[in-house]
């Protein structure tokens, strides 16, 4: 197979039930936006087929495929990404800013001397080739990198990117990888965490709505799910919120919690700490309820209300019911 000059070359997740990850979509409509995207479906044998004709329908003008022991993390994944490197010559490698992935980005770009640019918000292309965009310290600053020689290496927020590419005609090849012998990591046991709720998951959620200390209590916090549940959204929280106990640790949003970029991210009764606009400020549309009009939350919002949650928030949620029925 012949690859075009403009190829990007995107490593698709896979989840551990074997199914490519949301992440791709946003990938591959990146790729797309800048060049002509060509995946890497790195998986159990088995799974390789169905993962490719995935890949097709979300855009993949090409596919490469390797197969993966099911217990081993990250370097066979390496492996294969530094054959689809040689193989591809592409632009750019975009991976997905996950745990493993970025790990992997990491591993590759010192194995090849690439640069690596970490948690893009967006790509594009200038004279020069393929720039990153990043949003830094807390989203205070938004910044653009690029590689002066070689193929950039970029980790990308999840949920980030909007754009989505057209389903393309399924091409597939199976690449050749060269085990690097590298040792790699075994996973001996894995425990499935089965959630019980129907909400969506926090990473990637087009819709968040957080709960911050002036919820008060772990029985109050009941009204951010409220709101979220008549919005379809899910549910996100401040750090002072999960440190007083009214929401699991998963639920946190920010610096040393989980970034988001939703198209909706509303914010109940949290101040709007610079770590917690650290990891929503990226968000398309921001609504922020709070009782203090000088809240940091509102410099960032796009619509604000000055006012009690406990009076606001019912009214909402009463509202958007009657909207339904
Ligand atoms: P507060 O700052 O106490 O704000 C509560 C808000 O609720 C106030 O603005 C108040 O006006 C409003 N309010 C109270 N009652 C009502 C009511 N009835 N109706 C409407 N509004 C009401 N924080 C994060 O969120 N995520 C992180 O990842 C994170 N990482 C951190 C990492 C480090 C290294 C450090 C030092 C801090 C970190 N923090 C993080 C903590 C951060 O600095 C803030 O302390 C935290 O975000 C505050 O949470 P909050 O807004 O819920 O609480």
């Amino acid at each position: 197979m012949a690859f075009s000059a403009d190829s990007i070359l995107v490593l698709l997740d896979v989840t551990p039930g074997g199914e490519l990850a949301k992440s791709s979509a946003g990938l591959l409509g990146a790729a797309a936006a800048v060049g002509s995207p060509v995946a890497l479906v790195v998986a159990p044998d088995g799974r390789l087929d169905a993962l490719a004709q995935a890949a097709a329908a979300l855009g993949a003008g090409a596919v490469l495929t390797a197969p993966r022991e099911e217990s081993a993390l990250g370097v066979p994944v390496v492996d294969a990404l530094a054959a689809a490197v040689t193989r591809v010559q592409p632009d750019a490698v975009l991976v997905s800013n996950s745990t493993e992935s970025r790990d992997v980005a990491g591993r590759l770009a010192a194995r090849m001397r690439a640069a690596l640019a970490v948690d893009a918000v967006g790509v594009a292309r200038d004279d020069e080739g393929i720039v990153a965009h990043h949003s830094v310290y807390g989203g205070a600053y938004s910044v653009t990198s690029a590689a002066t020689f070689g193929p950039l290496v970029i980790t990308v927020r999840q949920g980030a990117v909007d754009a989505r590419a057209d389903s393309a005609p399924l091409t597939v090849e199976a690449l050749a990888v060269t085990p690097s012998g590298v040792p790699a990591a075994r996973i001996d046991a894995v425990d499935e965490v089965v959630v019980s709720s129907t909400r969506p998951e926090l990473r990637g959620a087009a819709k968040v709505v957080s709960g911050g200390r002036g919820l008060g209590s772990p029985e109050k916090f009941a009204l951010v799910e409220q709101l979220a549940d008549a919005l379809g959204a899910a549910v996100g929280a401040s750090r002072a919120a999960v440190d007083a106990g009214y929401v699991p640790y998963a639920h946190q949003v920010g610096q040393t919690g989980v970034s988001v970029s939703p198209q909706l991210y509303i914010a109940l009764g949290i101040s709007g700490a610079i770590q917690h606009k650290a990891g929503m400020q990226t968000a398309k549309t921001i609504v922020a309820i709070n009782k203090d009009a000088d809240a940091p939350i509102f410099e960032v919002a796009d619509f604000g209300v000055v006012g009690d949650l406990f009076t606001v928030v019912p009214q909402l949620i009463e509202a958007l019911d009657a909207k339904k029925a």
